[in-house]
């Protein structure tokens, strides 16, 4: 498969070790910051501004402070510190992957998915009610071109939005055009995974280390800023884009879970709310529960995966630790919303969990549960013994689960040619050359 791997240079923001990276920080450390320099705690407001709401990628962009205070900054080793992209990898679907590097060298990837992800309506959050609404206009030429196209893609960049020709075309040039305005950003949480999901490219990794809020929020503003993305509604933002964050890129969330907490706030001073975000754990019960306790939470997925815990064992063997039924019983704690739902997702694995007494087995489990399900055609990767479902074995547990009663949502792939895909992103080296090196993945 081509795989159009190319080095983004100069980078703006680079990254050194042992720089003290203000972005991550929040108001309160930035005034710890600032109070500790001497200076008065507004510069602490500038400094957030500056981070969250203009993401700037260098002290010496931050023009609200006066010269000698940026420069007092960095002559104490600050800098903002966002992860710099250092190779990206652009699908025909329009899906980038993007390699990050942090301080210390350590890498993640980060997907990004222009008009969704394709899953997204199925993720249970705002987002996808909306887009079900959207998607029922008959009015909306959009919507023959999901007909035509037999996806639920629907386009709604300006460019598309002017050109009422040729549908297939419209496709395309949405994909490639950065003028869309609703995208999903596919984010990293640790550098690589402790959970050893059998299936799964990331697990080959282990674990290396925790991303900080600053990390993973930082993969967001990198993205961002490289499609000159604006957010919110404030003074001067005519066309406000929407974006979707899923927490479903390389790690758990949940083992990290401050960290996450933390950078989720940040992301909603930067303009994403809540209801456009939904974090994805493989089951981490503790905390589930501790999730179901904030007052401010993102929209949850959990990775079913499996109709019992047998074959759970096997494909997860976390469900040891953590079984379905205290899982299930840990999401029943958290008091949703009226138009919230959890969101299963379901790899299917060919011969394995995708026959239809595994369906039957999903909907007894999922009764009385404010669910929906997602389903995931398994992502091949190299050395992972299993193989994909049949089509039709994935339409016919897709039909039950409908019938049952379960809104279903099986995902569209995205990314495939380059690996950005569920599980199939590959780690690749920032190294002269930039040879992409063998199985170590991110799942997404
Ligand atoms: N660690 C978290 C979030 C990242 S994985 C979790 O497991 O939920 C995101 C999703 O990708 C999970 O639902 C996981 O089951 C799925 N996944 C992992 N490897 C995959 C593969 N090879 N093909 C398809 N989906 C995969
Ligand atoms: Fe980790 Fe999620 Fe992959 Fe499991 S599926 S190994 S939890 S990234």
């Amino acid at each position: 498969m081509a795989s159009n791997l190319s080095e983004i240079g100069p980078a703006s923001g680079k990254v050194h070790e042992g720089l003290k990276a203000l972005f991550g920080l929040d108001r309160e450390e930035l005034r710890a910051v600032v109070e500790g320099l001497g200076l008065p705690k507004f510069r602490a407001v500038q400094l957030g501004d500056a981070l969250y709401k203009q993401r700037v990628g260098r002290l010496a962009e931050v023009t609200t402070l006066p010269a000698e205070v940026r420069e007092r900054l960095v002559a104490e080793g600050f800098e903002v510190g966002l992860p710099e992209i250092v190779q990206t990898a652009k699908s025909v679907d329009g899906t980038e992957r993007y390699l990050m590097r942090m301080a210390d060298g350590e890498t993640v990837e980060t997907v990004w998915m222009p008009g969704g992800d394709g899953g997204e309506r199925g993720d249970g959050s705002e987002a996808a009610v909306e887009e079900e609404g959207e998607a029922g206009d008959p009015e909306d030429p959009a919507e023959s071109v999901a007909k035509m196209g037999g996806s639920n893609y629907r386009d709604s960049s300006p460019a598309a939005q002017n050109d009422n020709s040729i549908f297939a075309n419209r496709r395309n040039k949405a994909a490639f055009d950065d003028g869309y305005k609703r995208a999903t950003i596919c984010v990293s949480s640790q550098v690589g995974c402790a959970v050893n999901c059998q299936f799964c490219l990331t697990a080959k990794l282990g674990i290396r280390r925790n991303l900080t809020a600053g990390e993973i929020a930082g993969q967001v503003a990198a993205v961002l800023n490289r499609h000159h993305v604006r957010l919110g509604s404030g003074k001067g933002v005519e066309t406000p884009s929407r974006i979707n964050l899923v927490f479903m890129g390389m790690g758990e969330p949940f083992l990290n879970y401050d960290a996450f907490m933390k950078a989720m706030h940040l992301l909603r001073g930067m303009g994403i709310p809540e209801s456009r975000m939904t974090v994805s754990t493989s089951g981490i019960e503790p905390s589930i529960r501790r999730f179901a306790q904030e007052p401010v939470r993102p929209k949850l997925a959990l990775s079913l995966n499996a109709s019992n815990d047998a074959i759970r064992r096997e494909i997860m063997p976390i469900t040891k630790k953590w079984d379905i039924t205290g899982l299930l019983d840990a999401l029943r704690t958290i008091p949703f919303g009226k138009r919230e739902y959890v969101t299963f997702e379901y790899v299917l694995l060919g011969g394995v969990n995708d026959q239809p007494e595994n369906a039957r087995e999903v909907l007894r489990l999922l009764k009385g549960m404010k669910a929906k399900v997602n389903l995931i055609v398994w992502n091949p990767g190299p050395d992972i013994p299993y193989t994909q479902p049949k089509p039709e074995d994935v339409a016919v547990f897709h039909r039950m689960l409908v019938d049952g009663g379960i809104p279903t949502f099986t995902r569209r792939p995205r990314g495939r040619d380059i690996y950005a895909a569920c599980g199939q992103l590959k780690r690749t080296v920032d190294e002269p050359g930039l040879v992409e090196i063998a199985p170590a993945g991110v799942s997404c």
